[in-house]
């Protein structure tokens, strides 16, 4: 057990395994050997192409060249989600990066708006948000402002396996070996149950100190061999299928995903360079594999590119996510919905985390029971996000919507709930990956309407605060005139990777 780690051994290479070794080599790989086996006959699962601004933090810790990336990814800019018939049918509300409004202290911008709309004025949050107005403009430019009301944060559409092959460059550049196999049997340590090592079809013995479960939705060591177990949280989150398609590209690139409510599930847009990527992702209590099938192709609004990818899932979270010498990071180690778009995050916040509590002169309890917590706790603020969605619906049209409207969801997301409707207050728990901006979006795009706001919004005479609110308006929009378009950004920028 206090065995100094000098090899880490990773399984898998899709964008777990790559970002794994990208990273752990950067940060800790002096120390360390890092070897990936990865098996072209399995593949990966193909999917995964829309991220969250934080994917920006690992690029630069990478030193990843942003036109290159872009460049080689076929990617785009991602400045929000816009949730389509989620509430209703026929509506629509965005999810930005951004934040309505400024920072006021003691109480969000969000309750002086709220006091302006029960005195009359008729703005929607979203007309204080840049980000929001730039995607419905379809603009883009990098933005260095330094007054904070000026920001347009943003994250990226890429294509999932470009973005593999463009990580396994970095890290093999770096010094990440990398093996092709098939794993067909693993080696333990009898009495603490420790891998010791990975045996390929070809008869070649891997050998580690610690093994990096990236393996997909099976798990291979967490799960076959170590069988740590699984939280199923399928009766929060029903959706267990997904079919994909990718098709052609439209005349302008948004710079935003589209998530389009259906009767039982949802469809993913997301526009890249070359095509878009398309999903549904559905319950198969409510439709069969041939009904989403014909859903999604009647939806594509443009030609497809190539054969339906289907993939089927389970909502939920490995129950140790690091046991023994195996540290579970990707789908190996749960998997939520892909909604929001978070699983690519939880891989770089995994690995950041291993890097925090890494077990260089040996495997400590402690350390283990820490990441473990860390782990949980992160995994179920985003699951709350996520039933958000689904469970605040005015939808009458499918047993799915009313069902969900219906279930019991849990504690800690009833009470926030419970808090902003009836005082519009939103308070970000430690830690969440989402701040108060993003709760407040989802919480009104689905029809949740606060009874109240806080009383320092009452200390601001009516005529002031319909001056401020509208001064802001104009800020905002200020800097739209002199954004290019997404399509001009892409091709001046991408011009200069090559
Ligand atoms: P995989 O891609 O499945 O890779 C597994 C690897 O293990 C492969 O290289 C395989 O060859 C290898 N392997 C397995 N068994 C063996 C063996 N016996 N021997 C050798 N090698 C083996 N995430 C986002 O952030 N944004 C999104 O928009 C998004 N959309 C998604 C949509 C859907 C429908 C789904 C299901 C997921 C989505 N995700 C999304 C999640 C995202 O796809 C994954 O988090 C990401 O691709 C990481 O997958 P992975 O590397 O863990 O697994």
């Amino acid at each position: 057990m206090n065995k100094q780690i000098k090899k880490v051994v990773i399984v898998g290479g899709g964008t777990a395994g790559w970002i794994s070794a990208t990273l752990l080599k950067k940060v800790v790989g002096v120390a360390i050997d890092i070897e990936l086996v990865e098996s072209e006959a399995i593949g990966t699962v193909g999917v995964g192409e829309a991220t969250i601004p934080p994917i920006r933090l690992l690029n630069n810790v990478l030193g990843i060249n942003e036109a290159e990336f872009l460049t080689k990814t076929k990617g785009t800019i991602k400045l929000g989600i816009q949730f389509e018939n989620w509430r209703v049918q026929g509506e629509s509300y965005f999810h930005s990066f951004g934040a309505a409004g400024k920072s006021m202290a003691f109480c969000h911008f969000h309750h002086f708006w709220q006091r302006a709309q029960s005195l009359g004025m008729q703005t929607s949050i979203w007309d204080y948000d840049l980000n929001y107005l730039a995607a419905m403009q379809g603009k883009f430019a990098h933005i260095n402002s330094k007054d904070n009301i000026i920001e347009l944060p943003y994250a990226y559409h890429f294509d999932a396996g470009l973005y593999a092959k463009f990580l396994r460059e970095v890290s093999e550049r770096m010094g990440v070996v990398r093996t092709e196999g098939l794993i067909e049997h693993v080696e333990q340590d009898k009495d603490s149950g420790f891998i010791q090592a990975l045996v390929l079809k070809s008869g070649q013995k891997i050998e580690g100190d610690l093994f990096i479960d990236c393996s997909g939705f099976k798990g291979l060591l967490i799960q076959q061999e170590l069988g740590t177990g699984f939280d199923d949280w399928s009766h929060w989150l029903p959706c267990d299928r997904a079919v994909a398609i990718p098709s052609k590209s439209h005349a302008h690139t948004l710079p935003y995903t589209r998530s389009i409510a259906h009767k039982a599930g949802w469809q993913w847009r997301i526009p890249l360079q070359h095509r878009n990527g398309n999903g549904l992702v559905y319950s198969s209590h409510y439709y069969s594999q041939d009904q989403a099938l014909e859903l999604l192709s009647r939806n594509l609004e443009s030609d497809p590119l190539a054969d339906p990818n289907f993939i089927q899932f389970k909502t939920g979270r490995r129950r140790q996510q690091w046991s023994r010498n195996v540290v579970a990071v990707g789908l190996s180690s749960g998997f939520l919905e892909p909604l929001e778009s978070t699983s690519i995050h939880l891989i770089q916040s995994a690995v950041v985390r291993l890097i925090h509590l890494f077990p260089h002169h040996g495997i400590q309890t402690a350390d283990v029971n820490e990441y473990n917590r860390q782990s949980q706790v992160e995994m179920e603020q985003i699951r709350d996000f996520i039933i958000l969605h689904y469970h605040v619906n005015e939808r009458t049209d499918s047993h799915f919507w009313r069902d969900l409207r219906n279930m019991a969801i849990p504690d800690s997301l009833a009470h926030k709930i419970e808090l902003f409707a009836a005082t519009g207050r939103l308070f970000r728990e430690q830690n969440d990956l989402f701040l108060e901006s993003s709760w407040l979006q989802v919480m009104l795009g689905q029809g949740i309407v606060p009874k109240d706001y806080h009383p320092i919004a009452n200390t601001v005479a009516k005529e002031k605060l319909f001056e401020m609110l509208n001064n802001i308006q104009q800020i905002k929009n200020e800097p739209l005139s002199k954004l290019p378009s997404h399509d001009e950004f892409l091709r001046a920028y991408c011009r200069r990777a090559n």
